[in-house]
């Protein structure tokens, strides 16, 4: 998965390792945990949270958008753990 932060690529990491990582985008800070193959926003400072409300995300193409803090989160390719194959 990708994070970018303003439209700029903060990282990328793996869904296959599970991690905990705070990103602090100058506008506050997020962190971000991957686990079992999906992750999520788990704390955030933002006013809304909706971030966090979001919940958990696993498939190529999803989304998680903090707008407050103009950071994004996407799950940019098959990366690994996922039971989401396609079936043929
Ligand atoms: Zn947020």
């Amino acid at each position: 998965m990708t994070v970018t932060v303003d439209g700029t690529v903060y990282g990328t990491y793996p869904l296959s390792e599970d991690r905990t990582l705070t990103v602090d985008t100058g506008r506050g800070a997020n962190t971000l945990r991957i686990e079992g193959g999906r992750v999520w926003i788990s704390e955030a400072d933002c006013p809304n949270r909706d971030c966090v409300e979001k919940g958990a995300i696993s498939s190529t193409g999803q989304i998680i958008l903090c707008l407050p803090h103009k950071l994004s989160v996407t799950i940019t390719s098959r990366e690994g753990g996922g039971p989401d194959a396609i079936s043929y």
